[in-house]
């Protein structure tokens, strides 16, 4: 839909975790045509973009009343009268007037938050089919967390997300059922076990564990109990945000300290035991030689994907491309701050024979762009949490309505 940008106003909202966040209104010819909610991290990784926060002792430190400020002041008087289908020419002007190479003088929350606006309040019917502009569009094949550990859970687990990648059926709402099941016989399993308690920031169950490998242990067993094929139908993949235990001396994991190369091994052994598709952040965003190394070892069996390692930045991904850290990318708008951006950051990772995951953060609303989004730039793979709780289910339940009009969905392991 073309129309002049006729007002951007935005406010404070909650996020999943009870943290401020910035929700954004698009208004066009005097019509409110666009929404669109900021999600937020955790586990981030240090090259992100700059989300702004307030500091001070409101809302701990985490208010967002600058960052709002920006897009009703500079930010509205920049984007008010511009076309709203010129995303291109929205997303330059945004990132010309922060001025900064991260963000950090608007804040990429307050930059996103408009660039998501415009996306929407310029589309007149369904937003993937928008996104797609007449190219392929697909379902994505869901990565969902059901077992959350590291930065997003208070257990003793340091690895960050179990997830199960349903790849195996022939279409999206089956995969689904599959994940759900399978997310309720994990339930089970747990309980069975004496493990069953709280879940954590992804909606995935939270146990303390002895050991990382107990966490495929029981998930595997969860497959088995929902009555599905592993590595058929069915297949593990981890996030292991290592970062996050990288320390001066090593990665601490499991109690030890391990250098990148034992780590890479210790990895290996899972491979060889366990039916994992997909490896995400098996090291530090630093460590480009273990990365390199891993993937030329283990990249022919397992996905290997880069989030912190990315940003969801092209300078950073052009890096890993030529390095052959990884054989695929997360993609978080977020990290990056603009759509326009993070499109072309999706052509890159293709055009170098990447796999690109759509994904949320741990820190939701009930904003589901990043479904159509998976949908209409044809990712192949979303990940966006257990399939519990309304900040994930959102996305899953917009997946499920495009399902009536796209009936693509590709067994992509
Ligand atoms: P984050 O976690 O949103 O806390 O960064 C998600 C991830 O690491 O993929
Ligand atoms: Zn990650």
């Amino acid at each position: 839909m073309s129309g002049a940008i006729s007002d951007l106003s935005a406010r404070m909202i909650l996020d999943s975790r009870g943290n401020p966040t910035v929700e954004v209104d698009c208004y066009v010819d005097g019509v409110l045509r666009g929404r669109a909610a900021v999600p937020s991290g955790a586990s981030t990784g240090s090259y992100e973009a700059v989300e702004l926060r307030d500091g001070g002792s409101d809302w701990a430190g985490k208010g967002v009343a600058s960052a709002v400020a920006h897009v009703n002041g500079e930010i509205h008087d920049i984007l008010v009268g511009m076309e709203v289908s010129d995303q291109e020419g929205i997303d330059t002007a945004l990132v010309a007037l922060d001025g900064t190479p991260n963000k950090g003088r608007l804040g990429a929350n307050a930059m996103l938050g408009a660039s998501m606006a415009c996306l929407r309040a310029s589309s007149s019917g369904p937003l993937w089919a928008h996104i797609a502009s007449g190219g392929s569009s697909s379902l994505p094949v869901p990565q969902m967390n059901i077992l959350n550990g590291g930065a997003h859970a208070a257990s003793n687990v340091d690895i960050q997300e179990f997830m199960v990648v349903p790849h195996g059926f022939d279409g999206f709402q089956e995969a689904l059922r599959a994940g759900v099941e399978t997310y309720h016989a994990l339930r089970s399993v747990l309980k069975e076990e004496g493990l069953l308690g709280g879940v954590g920031d992804e909606g995935g169950f939270a146990p303390d564990l002895p050991r990382n490998e107990d966490g495929l242990r029981l998930v595997l067993g969860a497959i088995e109990r929902a009555g599905y094929a592993p590595g058929e139908q069915i297949s593990i993949a981890l996030d292991c945000a290592a970062q996050e235990f990288c320390h001066e001396d090593g990665y601490h994991i499991d109690g030890k300290v391990l250098s990148g190369s034992q780590l890479g091994d210790l990895y290996s052994s899972w491979l060889d035991n366990y039916p994992i598709a997909s490896l995400e952040d098996a090291f530090g965003e630093d460590d480009w030689v273990s990365w390199s190394e891993f993937t030329a070892r283990e990249g022919h069996r397992v996905q290997v994907v880069g989030d912190d390692l990315y940003v969801t930045n092209p300078t950073r991904l052009a890096k890993g491309i030529s390095k052959g850290s990884s054989n695929a990318i997360l993609i978080k708008l977020n990290q990056i701050g603009t759509v326009s951006e993070t499109l072309r950051v999706i052509e890159m990772a293709r055009s170098a024979g990447f796999a690109t995951v759509i994904s949320h953060r741990s820190g939701e609303t009930s904003d589901d762009i990043i479904a159509d989004f998976a949908v209409g730039t044809d990712a192949g793979q979303i990940k966006t949490g257990a399939p519990a709780r309304s900040d994930r289910t959102s996305k899953y339940n917009q997946l499920l309505r495009i399902a009536e009009q796209c009936d693509v969905f590709t067994n992509l392991f």
